[in-house]
């Protein structure tokens, strides 16, 4: 049971390369059961990605706003289960789309149970207009002269437009 002092924050972690209209429909849906998110921009140095760690922030913060009960952070070279900690967050937020995500999912949220037993991962269905999205394939869509409208905000649309001129 929530005591009254006690403030219930979720992580919700990715790569956001672009954030596509998923991302955001998983912050706002989940905004209205958590306290807090924290959305937290994973920084993979082993992993190629179109945009900086600095510019993915910097697209979440244009598109979703001041919002007291937001805070767009950086995923450095950690344990989500420590980050978490560090945080004072009990919840790993994550969204889940097809049987694919699933195997992966699930395989990450036993893990990160073994690690941390106080930690407890949460799983949103993405809603069906956003259940095909995924950064890579708009990345590819929009690469190949697509538009990326109802995939992706139009300020993400614009910036991927900027960096994948051919
Ligand atoms: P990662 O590399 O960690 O999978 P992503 O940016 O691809 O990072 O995804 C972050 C989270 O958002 C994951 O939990 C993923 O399943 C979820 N997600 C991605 N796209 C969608 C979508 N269209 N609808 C719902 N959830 C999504």
């Amino acid at each position: 049971m929530k005591r009254s002092h006690e403030c219930r924050a979720a992580i919700y972690p990715g790569s956001f390369d672009p954030p596509t209209d998923g991302h955001i429909n998983i912050i706002k849906r989940a905004l209205k059961f958590f306290d807090k998110i924290i959305v937290a921009v994973a920084i993979n140095t082993s992993k190629q990605t179109t945009f900086t760690a600095a510019e993915r922030v910097r697209l979440l913060k244009e598109i979703l706003g001041e919002d007291p009960q937001l805070e767009i952070d950086t995923l450095q070279h950690k344990l989500l289960v420590d980050y978490a900690h560090s945080k004072g967050a009990r919840v790993i937020l994550r969204g889940l789309r097809t049987f694919e995500d699933y195997e992966y999912e699930f395989q990450m949220a036993l893990a990160n149970k073994q690690m941390a037993p106080d930690i407890e991962t949460v799983f949103m269905m993405t809603e069906s207009q956003y259940s095909h999205l995924s950064s890579s394939l708009i990345k590819e869509i929009v690469w190949l002269g697509g538009s990326g409208r109802g995939m992706v905000p139009p300020l993400v649309e614009k910036k991927l437009k900027e960096k994948l001129k051919r």
